[in-house]
């Protein structure tokens, strides 16, 4: 496995308060990996702390190089995206203007394609382009932020809660088109507390409970661990492994 992206040894803090402790992940190409966690478990200051938002103490790679010195525009340069939990659309700028802006740092012939290459993902976003984005529904609100990201043609795309306050119905849509973007050559990191739905798209999962990973391993074998089922998944296996 080549790892397209590499954690090791991460510690992040809020002043004194660790709220991340030695975590160490893999992310490699074409592959969806899920963190799976209650709130609070730290998952999203891990995200964060990935793309450069919160200071890291620890080791990162990415795409064969350090990164630890990296700053935000470097690291989104380099194929890093972060779809942030509240989305953070400009809902006064129409569909297709916010999908350009996620276009600014690609060449205009470029743009078209990634257009294109959105609007097949979402054909729903086609449909609105036109709309202001602080109209759409939640889960067009998500395709939104999810295209806008796309529109960079990063390698990695990391998602904290794409799920969050949808219909069901709604989360099934959107976390089809995830497990779709494997085949579209981008790798996916996915933070979720419906880790029903993440463990059904993702091929390795870790699980995180205050700050630490206390179990990783393939998306299946997870999702047929016996506290895994009882405390994420609100069910018992039956003949569910144990840790
Ligand atoms: P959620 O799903 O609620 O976002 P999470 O797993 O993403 O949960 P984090 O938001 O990363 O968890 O929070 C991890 C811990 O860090 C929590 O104890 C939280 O209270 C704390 N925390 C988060 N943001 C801050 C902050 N800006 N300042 C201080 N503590 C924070």
């Amino acid at each position: 496995m080549s790892a397209l992206l590499s954690v090791s040894d991460a510690h992040v803090s809020y002043g004194k308060v660790e709220a991340v402790r030695s975590v160490s992940l893999e992310v490699a190409d074409d592959e969806i990996v899920t963190i799976i966690g209650a709130n609070g478990a730290g998952k999203t200051t891990l995200l964060n702390a990935i793309m450069g938002v919160l200071p890291l103490k620890g080791a990162t790679a990415f795409a064969g190089a350090d990164m630890t010195l990296l700053d935000i525009e470097d690291r989104v340069a380099a194929g890093l995206c972060l779809v942030p939990e509240h989305r953070e659309l400009f809902g006064t700028m129409n569909v297709e203007d916010n999908l350009q802006l996620g276009a600014f740092r690609i060449p205009k012939e470029s743009a078209a394609r990634s257009f294109e290459r959105v609007y097949t993902l979402f054909p729903r976003l086609k449909e609105r382009r036109k709309q202001l984005a602080g109209t759409l529904s939640g889960g067009e609100q998500q395709m939104l932020a999810m295209g806008r990201a796309l529109m960079g043609a990063p390698k990695l795309l990391m998602l904290d809660e794409p799920s969050l306050g949808l219909a069901p119905i709604i989360v099934a849509d959107i976390f089809r088109t995830i497990g779709e973007l494997r085949a579209a050559g981008v790798s996916v990191l996915l933070v979720e507390q419906n880790a029903q739905a993440a463990l059904k798209i993702a091929d390795r999962a870790y699980v995180m409970e205050l700050g630490e990973f206390i179990l990783s391993g393939s998306a299946k074998d997870i999702a047929s661990n016996q506290r895994v089922a009882a405390s994420y998944l609100g069910f018992q296996h039956e003949g569910a492994s144990g840790i």
